[in-house]
């Protein structure tokens, strides 16, 4: 009997280890310097280049994770003074307070983003009462669009999360895999491979996705012939690496992203790109580690700006779900591309964060609203109807 309760102990405390190690990137380690190793080219368009049809097919929405403006003009001086970014005119604010917090997580960050909903702290796709709340990529789906999520954390993660799946707790990881079997989502491309296939009920869901017509890849570069149909990458067995290890799988996964969907037989699609681990640097209080991924987010955003300048029929939105760690630039050198943070926190802030816009329907995100306007303004100008929204 001491021997079963001993295991049975050591199995919940492997099993709690496991649930934290989604969660260790909160340890404070303070590092207020950065200079960029190598700056990235930016494409900054002319006013004829930009041809843009009334209205918008796609949407491509980027989250930083934890960007603030702060963290944005950290990683403008690392590039020399200026990024893809500022290519994108039409600019507001976000209020990020969630439905039971000033201070918002994540989990309530995504959802107020992905269902126009404030929800209490840890709500994945539910609203405070625990009430399914749909969001604009189950939208984008019953509306004949293409779908797709890309992370550079574990794609059962808040962020991409609370945009296809419905469950109380954010570190429901397993239940939040289970979820992507009950839709028809395109495309994802990130970490978290363990929650698909070791899970506690036995289920296999690389094997489900198999059968449901996905190819499945574990690498983006293995996936590089693969241009349309149905496409799952799971890029790591937990969280990806950092941007110093994790090559240029953002900008890869963005651009296979967009290639796969485009090519699908859909009216247009969604696609939600998040930079996860801006946040990630918030946390630790390290400028290096914020600054380096808020530079790999605007290599991926470069390529998703090209598209749509092509395209002339997308509308890209760059926002946060949340601002961390207090975050200021002190001092800086654009010339060397240095940067001196200040942080005030290890946690995330109440104070709000910029929305950018590119493409037909940009000009919509001018001014200072909540986060939930984000998803109605997306409902509005993908032109669904009020009516056949969830009551
Ligand atoms: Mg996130
Ligand atoms: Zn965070």
């Amino acid at each position: 009997m001491k021997r079963l309760l001993k295991l049975t102990l050591g199995l919940i405390i492997m099993a709690n280890v496991t649930a934290n190690a989604q969660e260790d990137y909160k340890t404070v380690h303070t590092k207020n310097e950065y200079t960029v190793e190598k700056k990235h080219p930016v494409k900054i368009y002319t006013e004829d280049e930009l041809r843009f049809k009334k209205r918008p097919k796609n949407i491509i929405l980027f989250i930083g994770d934890g960007m603030g403006v702060a963290q944005v003009f950290s990683g403008i001086t690392a590039n020399g003074g200026m990024l893809n970014l500022q290519n994108m005119k039409t600019i507001g604010f976000s209020k990020t307070q969630s439905g039971d917090n000033y201070v918002t997580d994540s989990a309530a960050g995504g959802t107020a983003l992905s269902a126009g909903t404030k929800t209490y702290n840890g709500a994945i796709g539910v609203d405070v009462d625990g009430n399914q709340v749909t969001s604009i990529l189950e939208y984008a789906e019953r509306n004949d669009k293409a779908t797709g999520l890309v992370s550079t954390s574990a794609i059962t993660h808040a962020t991409p999360a609370s945009f296809i799946a419905h469950q109380p707790q954010r570190d429901m990881y397993e239940e939040i895999a289970a979820d992507f079997m009950k839709t028809d989502i395109d495309v994802f491309i990130g970490g978290g491979a363990d929650f698909f296939t070791k899970r506690v009920d036995g289920r296999n869901l690389v094997l489900e996705l198999n059968e449901k017509g996905y190819k499945v890849g574990y690498n983006v570069d293995d996936v590089a012939a693969y241009s349309s149909g149905k496409l799952a990458v799971l890029t790591a067995v937990g969280h990806n690496a950092g941007y110093r290890d994790r090559g240029e799988m953002l900008t890869k996964s963005t651009s296979k992203a967009i290639e796969v969907l485009d090519n699908a037989d859909s009216k247009g699609f969604f696609l939600m790109v998040e930079g996860s681990q801006i946040d990630w640097g918030g946390h630790q209080n390290d400028a290096s580690y914020v600054t380096g991924e808020v530079l790999d987010m605007d290599k991926a955003l470069a390529k998703a700006l090209e598209f749509a300048v092509e395209d002339r029929r997308t509308l890209v939105i760059v926002t946060a779900d949340h601002e961390t760690g207090g975050m200021t630039v002190e001092n800086g050198d654009m010339q060397k591309g240095y940067v001196k943070a200040g942080f005030t926190t290890g946690h995330h802030t109440g104070i709000m964060v910029p929305v950018f816009a590119f493409g037909p329907g940009a000009e919509e995100f001018q001014g200072i609203y909540e986060n939930t306007e984000i998803f109605e303004k997306m409902y509005k100008l993908f032109r669904f109807k009020e009516a056949d929204k969830d009551k």
